[in-house]
């Protein structure tokens, strides 16, 4: 049985500040142990203060990125040590923002993933088709490239600390959820997938997780699918009583 996992991604939003009132919301709301797990990933000026905040709680912290190098001269980036340093415990890779704007493929989503696995964090990897993929029909085709991609090379006993979050890039931040039917068919796809590429074992310990304008009135459909395993929540997470609505239907 696969537990059920919630992450926040809280984007470019919040200053240290907000984000610190934000963590103190969240830590009054999940004062009570839950069954799912549940993570939030602040932008990388507030972690320090979010971690400070959720020490001690049953929240965890997520980054939103990471580069895969261990240190160097590689302006404007954070590393695995920088990140767990402060608490840090997941990181979100290969998002569709990443992959659009800031020329993410899957060659770095695969160093990004390995390093992450190789020094003891949770990678939540993201994959997901683009509208004018899905209408062309190459949904299955970019999920599949998007998940041998990251997974490439990866040993099972590496690869098995990975999540996996599938995301329609045509549902994030645009109010359009995936239907019920479209969401499993994805999810069981990709478990087939990595049936394949590792074996059963493999296929049924991976969590994958829905993305793509989950909020408080779908998320118990969505994660009541057979395949979908929580959620990777963008808007609905910047506020504390939507995400601890998603939240209680994962528990
Ligand atoms: C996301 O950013 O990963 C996301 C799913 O965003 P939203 O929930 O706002 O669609």
């Amino acid at each position: 049985m696969r537990t059920k996992f919630v992450a926040g991604n809280w984007k470019m939003y919040k200053t240290p500040s907000e984000a610190e009132s934000l963590a103190k919301d969240l830590k009054e709301r999940f004062s009570k142990p839950g069954r799912a797990d549940i993570v939030v990933c602040p932008p990388f000026t507030a972690l320090d203060r979010v971690s400070r905040v959720l020490s001690g709680t049953q929240l965890r912290l997520g980054a939103q990125d990471m580069h895969w190098e261990d240190q160097g001269a590689f302006t404007g980036k954070v590393s695995h040590d920088m990140l767990k340093d402060i608490g840090v415990q997941y990181v979100i890779i290969g998002h569709s923002e990443q992959r659009t704007y800031f020329h993410e493929t899957n060659e770095t989503v695969c160093k990004k993933t390995r390093k992450a696995l190789e020094t003891g964090l949770v990678p939540i990897v993201c994959v997901g088709e683009t509208l004018e993929q899905r209408e062309a029909n190459k949904t299955e085709a970019i999920v599949q490239s998007h998940i041998e991609g990251a997974f490439q090379g990866l040993a099972k006993d590496l690869a098995l600390g990975a999540i996996v979050a599938y995301e329609p890039v045509w549902a994030i931040g645009t109010g359009k959820t995936a239907t019920p039917a479209q969401a499993q068919e994805v999810h069981a796809f990709i478990r087939d997938l990595v049936k394949k590429l590792y074996d059963a074992d493999f296929s049924q310990q991976l969590r994958i997780l829905y993305g793509g304008s989950v909020k408080p009135g779908n998320a118990a459909e969505l994660f009541g699918l057979p395949d979908v395993d929580g959620g990777l929540i963008g808007g609905a997470s910047l506020k504390g009583e939507d995400f601890a609505g998603i939240v209680a239907a994962a528990n």
